[in-house]
């Protein structure tokens, strides 16, 4: 029996929580005295460096069916993949193809599914895990009883840990359905930390008064190599493009430290940044609802403060 890891790549290159995901998946089969294997679709020139943080063997399956992202066939790829390495336990990434893939993937492999997970399991009689609900603001604790399971591990729950050496990387044949989707064009934003993957987040909401002032918060993201985010007003009225807008209805992150400048807090927005680790909230309103979920928080006019803050940044990281 094995955990499989599915470790998504893009561009060639395995992604960040590609390994933090192989990292949960090899504590996992600590926990249930397994191996941890991984899947990687496509190819990926680091593969073998999963080895360094858990898996036993990389497995690999190129096809050009796999170049787009069509859910049933990356479904029927990882199942095959699950079945050739004995796996019992899928670990997927709470990613945009992971949270496509985790329900489908249940259902092809007859298997009970926990979406975003953020803690290790327990399997102390019964196979449990942890994630977070109501906004955060529960913690909800589910047994998976089926012989199959798949589970998506939220980004940044977990740092990865590289201990070990590379691990062999083997070509699985499957055979796969045809794709039913086809990709025209890819949008890609380049130059910038994609935010779903990014331990530092700038984030700033109607506050602004207007987009032609958010060069100061891009500032400050660069100094800090942050990615820049937004309230979801800001987003609609076209100030920030979509991709940014950080919340309920929005993307949901897990940052390092998450800069909230001229936000209210309301608690839609707080559903999708407040298990960022530490947050900074810039506000001129004391009442802010933001303040409550603030480790640290400063109760000032953002266009007075943030000029400033960048200037201290900017001294602090030469000085270092
Ligand atoms: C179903 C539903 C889903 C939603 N989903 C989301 C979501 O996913 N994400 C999201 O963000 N919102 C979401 N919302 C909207 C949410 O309820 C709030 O309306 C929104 O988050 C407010 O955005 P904001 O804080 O940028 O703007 P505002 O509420 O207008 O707050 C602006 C803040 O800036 C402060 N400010 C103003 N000027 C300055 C200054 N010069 N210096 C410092 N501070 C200043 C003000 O004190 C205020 O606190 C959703 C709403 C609904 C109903």
């Amino acid at each position: 029996m094995s955990v499989l890891v599915f470790a998504e790549q893009q561009g060639g290159e395995l992604k960040k929580a590609a390994f933090e995901a192989v990292t949960y998946g090899k504590k996992t089969a600590d926990v249930l005295g397994v191996d941890c294997k991984a899947l990687v679709l496509g190819s990926a020139s680091n593969a073998a460096e999963l080895g360094k943080y858990g898996a036993a063997e990389v497995l690999t399956v190129s096809d050009a069916s796999l170049d787009g992202f069509d859910g049933s066939v990356y479904t029927s790829a990882i199942a095959q993949a699950a079945e050739a390495a004995g796996a019992s336990v899928v670990v997927l990434m709470h990613s945009a193809k992971g949270k496509d893939l985790v329900g489908r993937l249940a259902a092809k492999m007859d298997a009970g599914s926990a979406p975003g997970v953020n803690q290790l399991p327990t399997n102390d009689g019964a196979f449990r895990v942890k994630k977070n609900v109501f906004s955060g603001k529960a913690i909800a604790e589910i047994e998976i009883s089926s012989a199959n399971k798949v589970i998506s591990v939220m980004g940044n729950s977990f740092q990865p840990e590289a201990t070990g050496a590379d691990a062999p990387v083997n070509e699985l044949s499957v055979s796969l359905p045809a794709a039913r989707i086809s990709v025209k064009s890819v949008d890609k934003v380049t130059g910038s930390v994609p935010l779903p993957e990014a331990e530092l987040v700038v984030s700033a909401g109607r506050g602004m008064k207007g987009p032609e002032n958010w060069n100061i918060i891009e500032e400050m993201a660069d100094i800090l190599g942050a990615a820049t985010a937004c309230s979801r007003p800001v987003a609609d009225i076209h100030w920030r493009p979509h991709h940014e807008h950080v919340g309920q209805t929005g993307v949901a992150i897990r940052p390092n430290l998450y800069f909230a400048i001229g936000i209210s807090g309301a608690i839609q927005h707080l559903a999708g940044v407040n298990s960022s680790k530490v947050i900074v909230v810039i506000n001129k309103d004391p009442e802010a609802p933001f303040f409550k979920a603030a480790d640290y928080g400063v109760c000032a006019d953002l266009f007075d403060v943030v000029p400033k803050l960048n200037e201290a940044l900017k001294k602090f990281k030469a000085g270092a």
